[in-house]
């Protein structure tokens, strides 16, 4: 056995960051984080609640008011988030080995992430510069334009899949529009959002703009989405937390942007490109540990090269490496907590009894201890599987075969969720309709999920509310007014003159 990379100089205590400072919980509380490896607690966190909250958010509101950020013209905030960008990029390789210690993903994957965080900043602090609003005229009589303004402290919650490149993604748009924010990461993963005040620091960006309070959903969460100094919540995680959230936000009639959880399937007809469909649809429900909201985990195959589909997948799932996060061989790490490991596993018992297991099953062999799954693959699922209704986030997928159009669709759309899909055919003409018929936000056709960042991200029915991506997150973080002026007579009507 291989001794383990432990990532040199880890903290064993994360506080809160607030108005330019490292700080404790008022209360001096905190919680344990593990490694997933060995499921030991490595750090203790501040376990902020809705007093720190308090102050984290009159620091971000002081800032907003009093402070430089929301005023400076969009080219000098672009500088800074370009030197959050340069900053994040020279550090990959450090934040990715923490991320991966952390949440127990690959680290090359996780490496990936670290690159994609920094991209967000390049492109948001691109988007600002260029960002031109609306005029309407009609010549000789009036004129319209659009103010865009930011509209306060925003408050950001985030998961734990991939903690540090959700953060950035919503850290990007909210700071790019001139808002300020308080960030609560989750609570399984606070090792990476650590990182974010001395890289914001380094880059010069003005005290009290970026706030961070480590804790738990129901207390700091549940805190800062009750504050009324916030109006805005933008929040990523299970679609249950997202009903309270909503429920909780509604007496203040917050701004509310919602990513939610996904069941998305991968639909493969018989004419399809099938090694390409096999490759894709193995890393898209395997990629991430499966811990990822967009993931394939349903896929569904055209009758005539069903069984083929369903032997070669499951050789090539088998074969899928399962090993510790930190090596650069592996494929799959250890789930990010030993409860989300006994979701997954009481998944994969339920699947047992609900379709035919042909990969996988239960923990990988020579992996005793740790939150390990072996990728695991489910045969002639029904839909009224609960592995086929409900987000499992972990590598288990279910296949289940269809014989026409029509219920190819019936049965991607039989769901709760509609986040992603994925269609593999050649035939062009049902590719679109298809893809148009299908009740997801996102489709990606003959493809895995790459996404361009100026595309807009989102999900249907249970899988969110609202779009972010591109311009349409400059539009949640930012009130456009309108100014409406008269070029020529006015044509006032005249009440009260006879
Ligand atoms: P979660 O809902 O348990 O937690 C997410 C965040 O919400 C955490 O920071 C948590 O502390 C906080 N929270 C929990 N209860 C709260 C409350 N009552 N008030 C305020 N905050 C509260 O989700 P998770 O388990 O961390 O993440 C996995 C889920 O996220 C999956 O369902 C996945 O599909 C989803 N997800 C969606 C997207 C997307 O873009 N649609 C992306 C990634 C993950």
């Amino acid at each position: 056995m291989t001794t383990r990379h432990i990532p040199a100089d880890l903290p064993d205590h994360i506080q809160h960051y607030i108005g330019g400072r490292f700080v404790d919980s008022i209360d001096g509380d905190t919680f344990d984080v593990l490694d997933p490896v060995t499921n030991e607690t490595y750090l203790r966190a501040a376990a902020g609640k809705a007093s720190d909250i308090d102050l984290a958010v009159a620091a971000a509101r002081e800032a907003f008011v009093n402070g430089p950020w929301p005023r400076m013209l969009p080219r000098e905030r672009a500088r800074i988030l370009h030197r959050i960008a340069d900053i994040v990029e020279s550090r990959d390789a450090r934040l990715a080995e923490l991320e991966s210690f952390d949440s127990g993903l690959p680290i090359t994957q996780a490496l990936g992430q670290a690159r994609r965080a920094a991209e967000n900043f390049r492109f948001f602090a691109d988007l600002i510069v260029a960002q031109a609003d609306d005029a309407f005229k009609v010549p000789g009589r009036q004129m319209n334009y659009v103010n865009r303004k930011p509209i306060g402290v925003a408050g950001l919650i985030t998961p734990w899949n991939t903690p540090f490149m959700l953060e950035s993604w919503k850290l990007g748009p909210a700071l790019a529009t001139g808002n300020t924010v308080v960030l609560k990461p989750a609570e399984f993963t606070p090792l990476s959002a650590s990182l974010w005040a001395g890289i914001f620091e380094e880059a010069g960006l003005p005290e009290g703009v970026f706030n961070l309070v480590n804790g738990l959903g129901e207390e700091a969460g549940d805190a800062l989405v009750k504050h009324p100094d916030v109006p805005l919540i933008s929040f990523t995680g299970e679609s249950r937390t997202g009903q309270i959230i909503f429920a909780n936000a509604a007496p203040f009639l917050k701004g509310l942007s919602m990513e939610l959880g996904g069941k998305s399937p991968a639909i493969v007809f018989a004419d399809a490109d099938l090694e390409a469909a096999i490759d894709a649809t193995i890393f898209g429900v395997f990629s991430l540990n499966g811990e990822r909201c967009t993931a394939g985990s349903r896929i569904l195959v055209e009758r005539p090269v069903y069984d083929e589909f369903v032997e070669r997948y499951a050789e090539q799932a088998k074969r899928v490496v399962v090993g510790d996060p930190q090596d650069p061989t592996t494929e799959v790490g250890a789930l990010v907590h030993p409860e989300h490991y006994e979701k997954v596993m009481g998944y994969v018992e339920i699947g047992k009894g609900e379709g035919r297991l042909v990969a996988g099953g239960g923990r990988p062999e020579g992996f005793p201890t740790g939150n390990y799954v072996a990728p695991t693959v489910f045969a002639d699922v029904p839909k009224d599987a609960r592995i086929f209704q409900e987000e499992i986030f972990g590598p288990v997928v279910a296949i289940t075969p269809f014989d026409t159009e029509e219920e190819a669709l019936e049965l991607a759309n039989g769901v709760r969720y509609g986040l992603a899909a994925y269609v593999w055919t050649n035939d062009l003409k049902r590719s679109h309709n298809f893809a148009q018929a299908i009740e997801a936000g996102m489709v990606w056709l003959n493809s895995n999920n790459v996404r361009d960042l100026r595309t807009p991200f989102g999900g249907v029915k249970a899988s969110g509310l609202g779009h972010e991506g591109g311009y349409r997150s400059i539009d949640f973080y930012t009130d456009q007014q309108a100014v409406h002026i008269t070029l020529g007579k006015v044509h006032n009507p005249s009440f009260g003159k006879n």
